[in-house]
């Protein structure tokens, strides 16, 4: 998996700080860009993060370039629908080559398991360059390409959706291949605005877990919290 914050809006502390002030400010939002002291950012994010008043965070976003990750993974990453994505089409790319496959880490483990798989990933390749030789559309023949196959996707979310995808993603219950991607994605957003991420992840890193019954019971691995 290739993930890289690809940018960002500047300063996004400020921005979202800016946005939240505004509302009882008597000057303009242009104003307090420019001349909202270091500190009162802190505060005003310290006061938005508290209160839950989450709306000024949408004013500052981020957009992601991920390779080498499952279609089985995109498609449960696309279910987040405050979030904008453009992803490698299996309609206009027609490959020639087989393309590269996301062996899970139980498959890579089990050498038998592997070998199955490995199987069955050339066999529906090899019928699908078949179809395509014999004049199927590429957007027809795609349906026998597996869940595992390789594909690439920008994803931009706004700091109020990325903080809960974060939440739900980089949780244990969270599946292993999503959950990666959501680490990653926190690792690289949290040195550009260290405030808003600073519990950022899943719930049990700002108080009890949410997940019930279906708990982990294991306390949340992350840097201890910064004061
Ligand atoms: C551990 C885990 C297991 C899962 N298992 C399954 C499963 O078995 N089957 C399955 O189908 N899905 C499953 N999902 C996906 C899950 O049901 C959600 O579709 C997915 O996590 C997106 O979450 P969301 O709707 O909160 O987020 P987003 O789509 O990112 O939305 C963010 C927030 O915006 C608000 N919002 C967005 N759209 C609307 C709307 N139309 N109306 C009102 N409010 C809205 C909600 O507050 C929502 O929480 C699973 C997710 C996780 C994390």
């Amino acid at each position: 998996m290739d993930v890289r914050l690809l940018y960002h809006t500047p300063e996004p502390e400020r921005a979202v700080a800016v946005a939240a002030r505004l509302c009882y400010a008597p000057v303009g939002a242009a104003d307090l860009m420019d001349d909202l002291p270091d500190e009162s950012v802190r505060k005003v994010l310290r006061i938005i993060m508290g209160s839950g008043h989450f709306s000024a965070l949408e004013h500052a976003s981020y957009t992601f370039a991920v390779d080498g990750v499952s279609r089985a993974m995109t498609h449960q990453l696309v279910r987040h629908r405050l979030a904008s994505y453009n992803q490698q089409s299996q309609r206009y790319v027609a490959y020639d080559e087989e393309p590269h496959f996301i062996v899970p880490p139980t498959v890579a483990d089990d050498p038998a398991a592997l070998s199955r798989f490995d199987a069955a990933t050339s066999a529906a390749f090899a019928a699908y360059r078949e179809l395509i030789e014999s004049g199927v559309p590429a957007e027809d023949a795609r349906y026998l390409l597996p869940n595992a196959m390789e594909t690439k996707i920008v994803i931009t979310m706004n700091v109020r959706e990325l903080l809960h995808f974060l939440e739900l993603r980089c949780c244990k219950r969270a599946q292993w291949e999503i959950r990666e991607l959501a680490l990653a994605m926190l690792g690289l957003a949290e040195p550009t605005a260290p405030y808003i991420f600073m519990d950022a992840g899943a719930s049990c890193r700002r108080g009890p877990c949410r997940e019930g019954k279906m708990t982990c019971g294991e306390p949340y691995e992350r840097a201890p919290r910064r004061e």
